[in-house]
Formats: structure tokens, C-alpha cells, sequence
């Protein structure tokens, strides 16, 4: 179990999240990458430019 990188929100993860995953608290609706699987630690995932790759 690790916390949500904006509200604090514990987030459980019921299957196995790999490293670049990004994963949203159910809490704050925050999409979180996952940084680190072992132990698992999330980073806030950088917002994407609406107009990226168009
Ligand atoms: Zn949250």
C-alpha cells in the first residue's frame, strides 16, 4: 500500500503495478505513476498537452 501523491490517500493496488504504470486515486481522481514497485511509491504523473503528438 502506498499514498497518494496529492491528497495523502491510501491507494491499494489489487494487482501487481509495474514501474511507469499509471494508475488514478479513487480519492482525488490524481493520476499517480507508479516510481517504484518494491516498495511502491507514486509521483504525480505530468499533465499531458492537450494538443501533444496531433
Ligand atoms: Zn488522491
Amino acid at each position: 500500500m502506498a499514498e497518494c501523491a496529492e491528497c495523502g490517500a491510501d491507494i491499494s493496488a489489487e494487482v501487481a503495478l509495474e514501474e511507469g504504470e499509471i494508475v488514478e486515486c479513487e480519492e482525488c481522481g490524481a493520476e499517480l505513476e507508479v516510481i517504484s514497485a518494491d516498495p511502491l511509491e507514486f509521483a504525480l504523473a505530468p499533465d499531458e498537452e492537450e494538443d501533444w503528438g496531433e
